[in-house]
């Protein structure tokens, strides 16, 4: 069972992650980054905005695949920025673990 916190998303906010419920899941981000990767940025995304916070250190290790192209950036068409959440979800992840 996931577990959710719905204040996540305002949470994220300290660690520069800020545009994510901009998203509407338009999968653009997905279809154009190189990766293509179980709908890598558009999935991190979508679990920021549901606060599946234990999602996303599940799959922590995937943040690190981002090569910082911008592809996703430049194409959104929601100005959500998901190559800058990717990187604000790093320092989440290295925050928790640090706790840990
Ligand atoms: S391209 Fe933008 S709006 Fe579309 S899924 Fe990706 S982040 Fe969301
Ligand atoms: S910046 Fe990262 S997530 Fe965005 S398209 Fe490039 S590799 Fe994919």
């Amino acid at each position: 069972m996931a577990l959710v916190n719905p204040d996540f998303a305002e949470e994220l906010q300290a660690f520069g992650v800020d545009t994510a419920l901009e998203c509407f899941n338009c999968g653009t981000c997905a279809a154009i980054c190189p990766l293509i990767f179980e709908h890598f940025p558009r999935k991190m995304i979508r679990y920021v905005q549901i606060g599946a916070y234990d999602k996303i250190l599940q799959h922590a290790q995937e943040l690190w695949r981002c090569l910082h192209c911008g592809l996703c950036t430049q194409t959104c068409p929601r100005q959500a920025n998901p190559g800058e959440l990717i990187l604000g979800l790093r320092r989440y992840v290295v925050h928790r673990w640090r706790r840990a």
